[in-house]
């Protein structure tokens, strides 16, 4: 099958398309013709050894794709051969033809969605739900916002929110961005570019319940700031460091708390799962995808998936 790898840590320019044997599976694994791989920053991370992540090699990037069961193995109950799935955290690496995956990583993909729509759902949705509702606790009709809302976790809270009633604030980097955000019925838009553009909710009467974080490094401080009495900050991106004043979390009873997808139980996995697929298959979710790359292009996903001016997903689609 073909397969993109690389032999050691180091630049997208070394991942190389390769030809290389189809992978089996032992019990309890399933096996999935992947017809497209989701490109996260993680992946990045993973490629390059940095942020503390590791990988084997050689090493096949992605953890995010969709595709269709091609083979069970023993002691599996509830799927079949021939389904259509998407997986998250697979064992060989979703930037090839098959994909080893295991069953608690492992979903049904709605009706609604094509398999690049799948592939965006993973990370991105899953961390949008887990962060917002998993960890900062949000409720119908609070006030959130979203900071850094115009790339993949981003896109997914915004739509997330809006399904559950919350109030929506978004924030973008580029023009382009900020109308992608208003075309997903965010009224105010804020742009992160500007220093002062936290200042009209830095008030106990005017700050948000809950600020979802995409990079608390060059935010943390001013956000708590921009805290309501008793608000939340769920960081789920961060590239640094950052100073705080605890004092601005006591004047408001408030609360940082870290995400880390890795961190969940399988069962909360699957519960997320869940509740997702009608939210997707209604359309009420609906993933962005900004490009949709060959595979021998992955080099460029991983590279553009870290430049500023985000716009949704990117996708790799496996012919
Ligand atoms: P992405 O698609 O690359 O989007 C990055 C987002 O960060 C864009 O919306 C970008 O906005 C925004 N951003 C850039 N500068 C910013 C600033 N100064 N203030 C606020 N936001 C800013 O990445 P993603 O997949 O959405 O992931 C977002 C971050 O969360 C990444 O760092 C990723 O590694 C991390 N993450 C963590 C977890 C976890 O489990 N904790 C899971 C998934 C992702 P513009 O481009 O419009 O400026």
């Amino acid at each position: 099958m073909r397969s993109v790898q690389i032999q050691h840590y180091g630049p997208a320019n070394e991942l190389a398309l390769e030809n290389v044997a189809t992978p089996t599976i032992s019990a309890g694994q399933i096996l999935v013709a992947v017809k497209a791989a989701g490109v996260n920053p993680v992946d990045t991370y993973i490629r390059s050894g940095t942020n503390n992540y590791t990988a084997n090699f050689p090493h096949t990037p992605g953890l995010d794709g969709a595709g269709i069961i091609t083979q069970v193995g023993q002691d599996i109950d509830g799927f079949q051969v021939g389904q259509r799935v998407y997986f998250s955290r697979n064992l060989t690496g979703s930037a090839a033809e098959f994909a080893v995956c295991m069953p608690t990583h492992t979903f049904p993909l709605a009706d609604a969605l094509s398999y690049e729509e799948g592939a965006c759902l993973g990370i991105p949705y899953t961390t949008a739900h887990r962060a917002l509702l998993g960890r900062a606790n949000a409720k119908t009709g609070e006030n959130v916002l979203v900071h850094g809302a115009t790339g993949a976790v981003g896109i997914a809270t915004i739509q997330l929110a809006q399904a559950m009633g919350m109030n929506v604030v978004a924030s973008a980097g580029t023009d382009e961005g900020k109308a992608l955000l208003i075309k997903q019925g965010v009224s105010t838009v804020l742009d992160h570019t500007q220093p002062d553009h936290l200042s009209p909710y830095q008030s106990l009467d005017q700050g948000f319940d809950v600020i979802i974080e995409m990079l608390a490094n060059h935010n943390l401080d001013q956000d708590i700031k921009a805290l309501a009495l008793g608000g939340r900050v769920a960081v789920v991106g961060n590239r640094g460091t950052v100073e705080i004043n605890p004092r601005d979390l006591m004047a408001r009873d408030a609360a940082v708390m870290g995400v880390a997808l890795a961190n969940i139980k399988p069962s909360e996995l699957n519960l997320i799962a869940r509740s997702l697929y009608p939210l997707l298959n209604s359309g009420l979710l609906k993933p962005v995808i900004r490009q949709v790359y060959p595979l021998t292009d992955l080099a460029k996903a991983h590279e553009d998936v870290l430049k500023s001016g985000a716009q949704g997903n990117l996708v790799v689609k496996i012919e």
